[in-house]
């Protein structure tokens, strides 16, 4: 029977991200997957600033970046009667490379080192799969499920089976990680239900079911490249879509809501509605439809059971407003990551496991309750029948719509929900008793008071900080400091905690982070700071790593 410290069931966003993250800590995992491929359908589109610095802190970052959209194609919002006809309002976004260039020119403490990209999760996935399949510590067991396991005091026996032979192997594991999306087998073997708001509504839009159709249609760019952002909302009396444009030349989605739940998609009723949101005939190929239920904000009861973990969209079902969805799983496996690595190199303690739970769980109720809250606005516009009238009454009923559109904004620009998840109240995080930043959806303050992010910084050679963490803990010494951390890191050598020493003396690197030191823990957030090493040092660094004894 094979043998590996981490056996991760579904080969999604989540689970391969958990896989980055065993093996940046050098523990070996296997990836079990159902499809034999990774998605070909197009779902999520925003990889969000938090996303993107778990793959900068990967090694992915910047070749994730030239995925989807050419660098130039604005990445606005448009709200137009239809895609031919009156546009109501533009939220303006920048292009990829407007984004990067005022990221290169941005200040020495600017807390943005990746903004948020505009790229299907349906690219990134191809990508980070083909780059799995160079990472010596993954076995990718693509095209086999999950059927069953048994848990025994040390460990774990996982069975699974080839989809295409039908063979089944056993594999042995000391922890089991359940990736495995919305309708996980391993939550719902493990009897763990979800809780929160599933979805009933009777909102004009965004209610009932949902449909998204991936489309080829260069026509459509032809003729309107000139108007086109990221997203265009159709917003009339007859029809309300969303379309996400894809790779700016020939791809698109078209998101329409079923005329009821049970109604099953057709070609020809998407093609109706696809030529009512243009306004006009194109020519165009329908690629696939794929239905899903909005309106959700569900988060499971529990994170996992024993030595069974679960993370991602297993544990959270969110409505798509806002783009939570994969992030927070993203967040989550970050999380989850180098915890499981610890408990397998044998310098996690027995409460770290637990800390998961404690930590991402209330993040799952925020991001879920503010992604329902945004659909609410969207699902709920009033749209007055006479909007597409050529008259000054149609004009009145478009500029009244365009400005409630106007404050849509928001969902588009959620950075605190982005950057701002905290573990406060986390047995492993050691408060230094100061009060974090309040948490407000729409704006991020930089603090290391324990329990946040690490506040980000870019270097006099415009590295950014987080480029010198180390892949375990990381102590910052900056220039408050009392000593030069000598007691933190033999403490570290003896208790085998994986720690890298990084010296700033750029006074307003000190002045960020208010202290003399900070421990990062390897998923980048606080988890002490003080001016000189503790007399316990120690056992700070034991209560980091899950041990109660703080
Ligand atoms: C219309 C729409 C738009 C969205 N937009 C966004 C967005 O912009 N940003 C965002 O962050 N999120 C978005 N989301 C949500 C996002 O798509 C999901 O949150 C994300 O895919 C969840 O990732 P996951 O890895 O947890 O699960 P999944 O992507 O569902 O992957 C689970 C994997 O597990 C495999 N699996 C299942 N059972 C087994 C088994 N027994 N054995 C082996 N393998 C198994 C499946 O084959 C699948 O590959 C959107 C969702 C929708 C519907």
């Amino acid at each position: 029977m094979k043998s590996v410290p981490v056996c991760i069931v579904g080969g999604g966003p989540v689970g391969m991200n958990l896989a980055l993250n065993l093996a940046a800590l050098g523990v070996r995992s296997i990836l079990v997957n159902t499809d034999p491929e990774s998605l070909t359908q197009p779902r999520g589109s925003t990889q969000n600033s938090r996303t993107m610095e778990h793959y900068r802190r990967l090694g992915l970052a910047q070749q994730i970046r030239k995925l989807g959209l050419p660098p130039d194609h604005p990445t606005d919002v448009t709200y137009s009667t239809r895609t031919n006809g009156w546009e109501l309002a533009r939220l303006a976004m920048p292009s990829e490379s407007e984004k990067m260039r005022r990221v290169r020119e941005s200040s020495t403490v600017d807390q943005v080192p990746e903004p948020i990209l505009r790229c299907n999760q349906m690219y990134v996935e191809r990508f980070v799969l083909d780059h799995l399949k160079t990472v010596p510590n993954v076995e990718l067991r693509f095209g086999w499920r999950c059927i069953g396991w048994t848990e025994q005091a040390d460990g774990v026996t996982v069975e699974i089976e080839d989809t295409t032979t039908g063979a089944v192997e056993r594999i042995s594991c000391l922890y089991l990680a359940g990736c495995d999306g919305g309708q996980s087998f391993i939550r719902r073997k493990l009897d763990i239900r979800y809780s929160g708001d599933g979805g009933a509504g009777n909102m004009a839009y965004l209610s009932g079911m949902m449909v998204s159709t991936h489309l080829y249609c260069p026509s459509f760019f032809k003729l309107f490249l000139h108007k086109l952002g990221w997203q265009q909302w159709t917003v009339n009396a007859s029809i309300r879509s969303n379309m996400v444009i894809l790779n700016g030349k020939d791809e698109l989605i078209l998101l329409t809501q079923l005329p009821s739940p049970d109604h099953k998609p057709d070609d020809a009723l998407i093609a109706q509605k696809f030529v009512a949101a243009v306004g006009q005939a194109v020519e165009f190929k329908i690629l696939a439809h794929w239905t899903w239920t909005p309106g959700r904000a569900l988060v499971a009861d529990s994170y996992g059971r024993g030595r069974v973990v679960l993370a991602g969209d297993s544990v959270h079902l969110f409505t798509p407003t806002g783009g939570f969805g994969m992030n927070t799983g993203v967040d989550d496996a970050a999380n989850l990551g180098w915890k499981l690595a610890a408990l397998a190199q044998g310098w996690g303690g027995p409460n770290l496991l637990a800390s998961y739970e404690a930590e991402r769980r209330p993040i799952g109720i925020r991001n879920t309750g503010m992604a329902k809250h945004f659909s609410r606005n969207v699902g709920s516009l009033p749209v007055p029948p006479e909007i597409e009238e050529d008259s000054p009454r149609g004009a009145a009923a478009r500029e009244a719509t365009g400005r409630i559109l106007q404050t849509f904004t928001e969902e588009f620009a959620s950075i605190g929900i982005q950057l701002g998840a905290r573990y406060d109240a986390s047995p492993i995080v050691i408060s230094d008793g100061t009060a974090p930043p309040p948490d407000d959806p729409f704006t991020y303050v930089a603090s290391a008071t324990p329990g946040g992010r690490a506040p980000h910084a870019w270097l006099a050679d415009r590295s950014s900080l987080f480029d010198h963490f180390g892949s375990g803990f990381t102590l910052l010494l900056l220039p408050r400091r009392k000593d030069d951390g000598e007691g933190l890191v033999a403490a570290a050598r003896q208790a085998r905690i994986p720690l890298t020493r990084y010296i700033v003396d750029l006074p307003e690197i000190g002045d960020l982070y208010q202290a003399g030191m900070a421990l990062i823990r390897p998923d980048q957030h606080v988890a002490w700071r003080g001016d000189r090493t503790p007399d316990h040092a120690a056992q700070v660094l034991r209560t980091a790593v899950g041990y109660a004894d703080q």
